[in-house]
């Protein structure tokens, strides 16, 4: 029997999240903006959490018993050269794309001059928080990411889930641990790391039942904080920023509507339209909360259960992908920085144009996943083109917004790649299979 509509998760998190966005506009032009962050945003603060909690023993139990039940070790250093490939590569593209449009667009050109000290002087402080961040992250050496993925001690790592490279580390040795021991010794830990596997999912479904209430409360904060008791403040921010925003928007719809069925089409048995319904409510999640590291445990269950990618895929590539692979990041990245350039009427060589992608790659594998995180690299980038950084001024106002819509190309893209992965492995089931 068909579930109608109203009872079905993605549809109930749209309603919830329209009706946080009409709250948040209301509240914030009758002035209860205190009221809201006091009353409402706590809900949508408790869900995000609850989601970071159940993450980092998401990834230890399902890759331990992920990587223990492969049968072959070598399989595992097979999937990850491919996986590793297919997220450079797929970056590459976005970044590319994003380089395509931004400069066939152009719309830092047209940004009138007003604007362009308006915002100047209205995020001067702001810049200062962002330039000091980047300088912590470029003190750093070239293969200081590698060094960071063992940690030297394991309580530490699974203490922080801005550690999830280190947790994916141990999990792995810990699983090829195991495959080596003999038989009788594995069985019992296997069991376990089962058993609370099941656990921990079980958990996931019942977090996401207060998925409805945590979005509404998440977007009516988001909203009152954009807006600060003046609605019309959205309205003139994106007013002023408008073609930029459409071309990173356009970028992204690019990348998630050509980009990724293309690889589904070519590598899958899978159909687009299954694969966007499977997916609908961690790309729902990911615009509300705008983090694919909370929205991580939800992309696993959905490519698990609903697209039937097998554990041992799911469990290694997506929290590989949440922590590496972030194409809407790099993409607006890309926009971002050609904007700021044409703003302040700096020309791009093509030269210039070929570090944006080779350094907006690279940073968007060190940008955590969390949100904000994307334009604290976008400094870097624009030191490595020697653009002046001051220029994030311009559009930290609208950043959030983006933050929303580059988070959903993420975690769509870890998916695609997830159902790329599994199926060459032959380890793709029929949808809805839970293989
Ligand atoms: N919020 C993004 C994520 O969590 C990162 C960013 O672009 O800021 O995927």
């Amino acid at each position: 029997m068909k579930t109608a509509w109203y009872r079905q998760l993605h549809w109930q998190i749209v309603v919830a999240l329209i009706a946080g966005v009409v709250y948040g506009m209301i509240a914030s032009s009758q002035g209860w903006g205190q009221w809201t962050r006091d009353w409402i945003s706590p809900f949508g603060t408790i869900f995000i959490t609850l989601l970071k909690l159940i993450a980092v023993p998401l990834v230890i139990t399902s890759l331990v018993s992920g990587v223990a039940s492969l049968s072959d070790v070598r399989k595992l250093s097979r999937m990850g050269g491919k996986t590793i490939a297919l997220y450079l590569g797929t970056t590459a593209l976005a970044v590319t794309l994003g380089l395509l449009w931004v400069n066939a667009v152009q719309p830092g050109k047209s940004l009138p001059s007003e604007t362009r000290a308006e915002l100047e002087a209205a995020h001067q402080e702001d810049v200062q928080g962002r330039q000091s961040a980047a300088s912590e992250v470029h003190q750093r050496g070239p293969l200081d990411f590698l060094t960071d993925m063992v940690p030297e001690n394991f309580l530490g790592a699974a203490s922080s889930n801005g550690a999830m490279l280190q947790v994916v580390c141990v999990s792995l040795i810990l699983g090829v641990g195991l495959t080596m021991s003999p038989p009788t010794k594995r069985q019992p830990v296997l069991a376990v790391f089962d058993g609370l596997m099941e656990a921990v999912i079980q958990i996931v479904h019942l977090i996401m039942r207060l998925a409805p209430l945590g979005v509404f409360g998440l977007m009516a904060n988001t909203i009152v904080t954009l807006a600060k008791d003046d609605p019309s403040r959205v309205m003139d921010l994106l007013k002023g920023l408008g073609a930029y925003c459409l071309v990173v928007v356009a970028g992204l719809l690019c990348q998630m509507l050509i980009v990724y069925p293309l690889l589904l089409r070519l590598w899958t048995p899978l159909g687009w339209k299954t694969f966007f319904k499977g997916l609908a409510p961690a790309q729902l999640l990911a615009f509300s909360t705008s983090s694919s590291g909370a929205t991580l445990p939800v992309t696993m269950d959905r490519c698990r259960k609903h697209l039937g990618v097998s554990e041992e895929v799911t469990s290694f590539v997506l929290p590989l992908g949440a922590t590496i692979n972030m194409d809407g990041t790099a993409l607006y990245q890309a926009v971002a920085s050609v904007f700021i350039a044409q703003a302040l009427g700096l020309d791009l060589t093509l030269a210039a144009q070929a570090t944006i992608v080779l350094t907006a790659v690279l940073a968007s594998i060190g940008t955590a996943a969390v949100p904000g995180a994307g334009i604290i690299m976008l400094v870097i980038i624009l030191e490595a083109i020697q653009v002046p950084t001051e220029g994030i001024a311009l559009i930290l106002g609208v950043d959030r917004i983006l933050d929303m819509m580059r988070t959903v190309t993420n975690v769509t893209g870890d998916a695609a790649v997830a159902c790329v992965i599994a199926s060459s492995e032959g380890a793709l089931g029929p949808p809805g299979s839970d293989a």
